[in-house]
């Protein structure tokens, strides 16, 4: 016991700034009853563990604050929400897999007294992948009799295991040094995985909106890029072209840039274009002509930007053409037809004029850096309870759903995962989407929001 020393369970105690300065994470994973849960109260310095022999048992929330020699650290307990319908397994598995992409580091614990599961084997595979640091803990180590168990847990390709007794404080020194040594001082940011290389552009929209036009526009004024770049002994299918001191690769241009007559083939084909384009696009730019009245296919290709979790910025072209009277009819139009994405940034351009086609470059950047960025766990945590507390979701058949966590599980587009006790209506995800924007922005990209029920 003399091992554990006392730790700040702050997020226990209603300490409402987690969010304040960003924070490692540590998440802990396993199958049920292996004792995570003890676990975690042991680094929470909690004496009275509130740990049931029922697996799965309720708790309220899965995100702590610890204290540790001076290091403050988030601590994930993932045996809050399982097992579900997937079968143990799955669950634990996925549970894996989002440890792997939202934490710094992970603590997968076996119960040493059972040895390697089937399920244990299975959570060992995920996370013989991790780019993070993976501490495997064999718990349940009351006394040496099951330090030879504990050496046969090598077998599962985590390194050294670390024998402990979450009961009775055993090991828990060395555990925690380990974890310490492991955690980075500040949380992970490199989860935007660029590739490298520009940053790839998708220019789509209906035929004769002037998509050729605003990509010869936008490229006539560097030729020397996109012949130097782009070579000749290959036919490119893309056009490197140097907008604001940036080189961007306009992905699937071949077409435009040859005026191959896809109009002459269905619009399905022409569909399928634009769906291969957006998928090799990291931002797309959809082209609508403002001159001319706003078509169920701009809106069909929009949705389809988003459909697909991609950025977006919405040009509206030919804008030479436009007359105050069409300039407020299209303010009508665009009203009603682009209520799904407010969020993205419309920029009024003309590909024969050239006016304003050098607002794009900073859109796109900015819809990009929207698309790749991520909040940290315990600043959105404590984002969310401020906003829960002072608009619950509404009761449904007699109870409150309560939303015990919430967790940005990846960025491009930003997706965030919200673990609840019931079900949560459409329009109060909406509502936290509508929150989520004004506080943290997102301009230009679609932002999905999950919502895992705890049974
Ligand atoms: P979880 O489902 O993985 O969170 O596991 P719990 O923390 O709820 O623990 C499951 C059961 O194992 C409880 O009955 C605990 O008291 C027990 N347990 C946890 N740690 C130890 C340990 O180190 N030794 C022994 N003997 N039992 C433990
Ligand atoms: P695409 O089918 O989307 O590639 O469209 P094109 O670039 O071929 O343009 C279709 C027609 O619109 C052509 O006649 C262009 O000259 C014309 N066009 C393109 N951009 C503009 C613009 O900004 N203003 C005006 N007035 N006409 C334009």
């Amino acid at each position: 016991e003399a091992e554990w020393a006392a730790v700040d369970g702050g997020a226990e105690q209603g300490d409402g700034d987690a969010g304040a300065v960003p924070q490692p994470v540590l998440a802990v994973v396993g199958r049920p009853n292996v004792g995570k849960s003890t676990l975690v109260n042991r680094i929470l310095g909690r004496r009275e563990a509130v740990v049931q022999d029922t697996p799965g048992v309720t708790r309220d929330r899965v995100a702590y604050d610890a204290l540790w020699s001076g290091r403050k650290f988030t601590v994930v307990d993932t045996g809050g929400w399982e097992p579900d319908a997937a079968g143990l397994q799955a669950s634990v598995a996925q549970q894996a897999e989002m440890a792997m992409r939202t934490a710094d580091t992970i603590m997968v614990v076996v119960d040493a007294s059972v040895g390697a599961t089937a399920t244990d084997e299975a959570v060992a595979k995920v996370l013989r992948r991790s780019k993070q640091p993976v501490l495997l803990v064999a718990n349940k180590v009351d006394d040496d009799r099951l330090m030879a168990d504990v050496a046969s847990l090598w077998s599962l390709g985590l390194g050294q295991p670390y024998p402990v007794s979450g009961l009775h404080g055993r090991g828990s020194g060395d555990l925690l040094d380990a974890i310490l040594a492991a955690l980075p001082e500040t949380p992970r940011d490199d989860f935007v995985e660029r590739i490298g290389g520009p940053r790839r552009v998708a220019l789509i929209g209906k035929p004769n909106v002037g998509k050729s036009s605003l990509l010869n526009r936008l490229s006539g004024e560097q030729r020397a890029v996109v012949d130097s770049v782009a070579g000749t002994t290959v036919d490119p299918v893309d056009s490197l072209v140097e907008l604001d001191d940036e080189v961007w690769r306009f992905v699937d241009t071949a077409g435009l840039r040859k005026r191959v007559n896809f109009a002459s083939g269905t619009e399905y084909y022409a569909s399928l274009r634009t769906k291969a384009a957006i998928d090799a696009a990291e931002v797309a730019i959809v082209l609508l002509d403002a001159s001319e009245p706003i078509a169920e296919q701009d809106l069909r290709v929009v949705t389809m930007v988003v459909e697909a979790g991609k950025a977006l910025v919405l040009a509206m072209n030919k804008w030479d053409l436009v007359d105050e009277g069409r300039r407020y009819q299209l303010e009508k139009e665009l009203e009603r037809g682009l209520v799904r994405v407010p969020w993205a940034q419309r920029i009024n351009v003309s590909a024969a004029t050239g006016r304003s086609v050098r607002k794009l470059a900073p859109a796109l950047r900015t819809a990009l850096t929207s698309w790749d960025s991520r909040i940290p766990t315990g600043t959105l945590n404590s984002w969310l309870s401020d906003l829960i507390a002072a608009t619950p979701p509404p009761v449904r058949g007699g109870k409150q759903p309560k939303v015990l966590f919430a967790t940005q599980a990846q960025t491009r587009p930003p997706t965030i995962v919200l673990f609840t006790s019931g079900f949560l209506e459409a329009g109060y995800r909406r509502f936290i989407e509508r929150k989520l924007r004004e506080q943290f922005g997102f301009v230009g990209t679609p932002i999905q929001i999950s919502v895992r029920v705890r049974e």
